[in-house]
């Protein structure tokens, strides 16, 4: 038995066998396969080896026409390497001699050969190591893509591990059959850790060497309320497990009783909760829990799970769906946010350098106009269905929301030409992620209706820590002093300037933050849909004037370890369960 500390993001306890996924970006576990399979892994090997000379051939026939010699010549050369008997022998002989998967004889062979031309002296030997690299990557791309296929597939249910998975990976997953999640990579607020909490699936992220740590179908606990994976558990810890699964579970039904009771404080003072979703079919779940609209709906889930970009009518009929189930209540729809860990990286031949910095959300849609404006047509055609509200999001200043502002306008314009109705008082906001954005909120308020302050970019952006990097995920806490002051200046500027303000990043279905944000006046909040009923009890347990005395002390306090402890312990006092 082997006990394994990470980082909990999704709420629940489950127990399965494990099935392992090997990342296509990573260094690859050696893992040892059972002799009968050799036969099977080399077979891989010489599929994905036809199938990337097959996908190279015809790229660098499209290259041809659009960008000339160089591509050509990386894409002869990808193919030259490819088509090396003895490269393909060295790999399929390392899985014969060592009985080893076929991602890893892929991945060893090939990185030994790129850091050997790394060494060399001459700089135009040494570069092809980066063909090398890029080569080892279309191979495990192809070898990995197979089995994420297999487990969109899955009919019989399983604990995922993996380094790392995608958005999309996770997006695609049955909840039916996928029952935990483990991976070394990611932190709270990483967007494979959003998905896998709307799902509602219990996982733990950035657990070290996990994957190494566990071979395919072994038993493995997931404990994604305290962060802990247990692999091959013994009796009496799966027993203890078997009875914190029921607890919790009783916990989920006594929260269910107070679904249709408000969020209200104990004295009396109203909280509206919304519900974060990606797909529209989530907003069924939204309202089951109790959700009193969508107050952020991640549209760019819609590009995630496919290869072309999605039609004007296909996003309608998704806002449409979504709009039948809230009828007249608020649907924040934001704008694209694509970029960073989500789709354009691994559709450009070059990764930008610092993605999370670079061509990311409001700023792509910019530059990609004619995508832009197909939502935007789809989202105002919808407007008239209920009360649909748009929300651009990573807005760093006043320009660039004039600008998004204005392409908005074209696509009034033309759908006014096209005689299509839609409703011209639609709400508009702007979710406030960036320091630049929370400092100059007081100007950016002048033109929007509502701000909704997305704590998971702001918290990132703020503290100079990678939201999804676990080598640093001890430093990146949303109750920062630093945070909490510009979550304060936010809130302070929307009040005076009379525009609505809510938060709809993780923070807001933290229990231990939510005394926090009310003290600091928020009274609107959004988060996954199996955070509502927890959420909800902690505002019906407490009143404004207990909250504000938390924010007041909070707000002195120049530590953010004293500041968790503070709100913890308070928090624990009031539903000790979810601790
Ligand atoms: C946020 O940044 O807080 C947010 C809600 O947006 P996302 O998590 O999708 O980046
Ligand atoms: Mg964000």
């Amino acid at each position: 038995m082997e006990i394994k500390k990470g980082v909990a993001v999704s709420p629940g306890i489950s127990i399965g066998k494990c099935l392992v996924i090997d990342a296509e970006d990573y260094r690859i576990p050696r893992r040892l396969i059972d002799p009968s399979q050799r036969m099977t892994e080399t077979q891989r090997v010489r599929n994905v080896f036809k199938d990337a000379i097959e996908e190279l051939t015809k790229l660098q026939a499209e290259q041809e026409e659009i960008e000339g010699q160089k591509m050509k010549d990386i894409f002869a050369v990808h193919l030259s390497y490819l088509r090396d008997r003895t490269l393909r022998k060295k790999i399929t002989d390392m899985i014969t001699t060592e009985s080893v998967t076929a991602e890893f004889a892929v991945s060893k062979t090939l990185r030994d050969i790129a850091a050997h031309f790394a060494k060399v002296k001459d700089a135009y030997i040494s570069e092809r190591a980066a063909d090398i690299y890029d080569i080892e990557h279309r191979l495990l791309r192809l070898l990995v893509g197979g089995k994420r296929q297999d487990i969109a597939a899955l009919k019989e249910e399983a604990i995922v591990v993996a380094r790392e998975l995608s958005p999309t990976q996770t997006a695609s997953f049955n909840k039916e059959y996928i029952k935990g999640i483990a991976t070394g990579a990611g932190g709270r607020t990483s967007h494979t850790a959003i998905v896998a909490r709307s799902l509602g699936i219990p996982a733990v992220v950035a657990v070290e060497d996990i994957t190494e740590s566990v071979n395919a179908g072994d038993t493995v606990i997931i404990d994604g309320n305290r962060g802990i994976v247990i692999v091959n558990p013994d009796d009496n810890t799966i027993q203890q497990y078997l009875e914190y699964a029921v607890e919790y579970t009783e916990l989920e039904h006594r929260l269910d009783a107070i679904r249709e009771k408000p969020a209200e404080t104990r004295d009396g003072v109203r909280v509206v909760l919304f519900g974060n979703i990606e797909f529209p079919d989530e907003a069924h779940s939204v309202l089951e829990k109790g959700g009193e609209g969508i107050g952020l709906y991640r549209t760019e889930f819609l590009y995630l799970n496919r290869d072309t970009e999605p039609t004007e009518q296909e996003h309608y009929e998704a806002y449409s769906k979504t709009v039948a189930v809230f009828k007249s209540r608020p649907v924040i729809l934001r704008t694209v946010d694509l970029g960073a860990d989500k789709y354009t990286q691994s559709r450009r031949y070059a990764r930008e350098p610092n993605p999370f910095l670079g061509l990311r959300s409001i700023r792509y849609c910019l530059q990609n106009l004619t995508m832009f404006k197909t939502q935007l047509h789809a989202i105002m055609r919808a407007s008239v269905l209920g009360d649909l509200r748009i929300m651009f999001p990573l807005i760093t200043n006043l320009q660039e929301l004039m600008q998004a502002k204005m392409v908005l306008g074209d696509v009034m314009e033309d759908l006014d030409d096209e005689g299509i109705p839609y409703n011209r008082k639609i709400k508009v906001g702007i979710m406030i992620e960036t320091p630049a954005a929370a400092l100059t909120a007081s100007m950016l308020a002048k033109d929007v209706e509502f701000f909704s302050i997305g704590t998971n970019d702001l918290t990132q952006y703020t503290l100079a820590v990678d939201r999804g990097n676990e080598l640093v995920s001890t430093l990146y806490s949303s109750v920062d002093p630093a945070v909490i002051r510009l979550i304060r200046t936010v809130i302070q500027d929307a009040h005076k300037a009379r525009v609505e303000v809510n938060v709809c990043g993780e923070m807001a279905s933290e229990p231990e933050s939510v005394m926090l944000l009310l003290g600091l006046g928020i009274r609107k909040l959004s988060m996954a849909a199996p955070m509502i009923p927890e959420i909800k009890q902690i505002i019906r347990s407490v009143t404004v004037e207990e909250c504000n005395k938390v924010a007041r002390k909070v707000l002195g306090m120049n530590s953010e370890r004293q500041i968790s402890s503070f709100l913890r312990d308070a928090a624990r006092k009031i539903l000790p369960e979810a601790f």
